[in-house]
């Protein structure tokens, strides 16, 4: 029996405003293509010689990605978080700020969750969730965390 780890990589498209960063164009809301990967740490199945079909991973996986692809997200404490839940079509508020770290740990915990009623976590589980704010730069969550980042409130109206 193999241990091995599988990766699916994910494009979102976001806007944030960073209310405690340290430069000023970080505390203006802007956007970034985030690229996401998802790794999975598992058997490989004797039968089929896969951990997982990525097809099937990414049929999981995608409603969690699609949360934050072309939405704004926010701080709830934002100032400006209440103006964008109530005329923004897609928004995502956050009891944290809308860091690389705090997004990657919120997805490995999102994602952690919908593969854990999808599939035994005997099979297989999440070992790791890296989140590229920007092609140099990223944050990654593993199941070690103790961050208590979480979503508190989403609106999509398309
Ligand atoms: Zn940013």
């Amino acid at each position: 029996m193999n241990n091995v780890t599988i990766t699916k990589e994910f494009m979102v498209h976001y806007a944030h405003i960073v209310p405690n960063a340290y430069c000023e164009p970080c505390r203006t809301i802007h956007g970034h293509s985030a690229k996401i990967a998802v790794h999975l740490c598992g058997r490989v199945d004797n039968k089929t010689g896969m951990i997982m079909d990525f097809k099937q991973l990414k049929e999981y996986i995608s409603p969690v990605i699609d949360m934050f692809d072309h939405s704004v997200i926010l701080n709830e404490s934002d100032k400006h978080a209440e103006y964008f839940y109530k005329n923004f079509e897609r928004v995502l508020l956050l009891n944290c700020d809308p860091t690389a770290e705090n997004l990657s740990t919120i997805l490995y915990k999102e994602i952690n969750d919908v593969l854990l009623t999808k599939i035994q976590s005997t099979i297989c589980s999440v070992f790791k969730v890296d989140f590229w704010e920007t092609s140099s730069a990223y944050a990654s969550c593993t199941n070690d965390y103790d961050n208590t980042a979480c979503i508190t409130k989403s609106r999509f109206t398309c």
